[in-house]
């Protein structure tokens, strides 16, 4: 951590960790924003934008991204996969149920592989009811 870190920013970063840790909705950085001026209500948008860069950086949170582009936040480290409400957009965690080794192993043969992604789409139950 630099030396010019104040306490000031030590407390925004961990109120931001918190809020994404906290989160089941991988809110976006604007949704982040909205929840942290509840508890630091002087708090500014690049704030946020530059403490969730550095939270990402630092392995505390993960950056995800959906059809939709937008960059969103997950505090849940271990491996999973998503589901994405195409209506509403909410992204539901699932665990990791396929066996990305044997994947990786047949990947082999063509390339290297370097990253993962399953993202499952649909209707989510609150959308269906409607
Ligand atoms: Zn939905
Ligand atoms: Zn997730």
């Amino acid at each position: 951590m630099p030396a010019t870190t104040s306490r000031r920013d030590t407390r925004q970063r961990r109120v931001i960790l918190e809020l994404v840790e906290h989160s089941k909705a991988h809110p976006t950085a604007e949704e982040v924003y909205r929840l942290a001026r509840k508890k630091l209500p002087t708090i500014s948008l690049g704030t946020v934008y530059r403490n969730l860069g550095l939270l990402v950086e630092q392995g505390s949170i993960r950056e995800v991204r959906f059809d939709d582009g937008v960059s969103r936040f997950d505090g849940h480290l271990e491996q999973h996969e998503h589901f994405v409400c195409g209506n509403c957009g909410t992204v539901i965690d699932l665990p990791r149920a396929l066996d990305v080794k044997q994947l990786t192993k047949l990947a082999s043969t063509i390339g290297s592989v370097t990253d993962y992604k399953l993202e499952l789409t649909g209707v989510c139950k609150a959308c269906g009811r409607k």
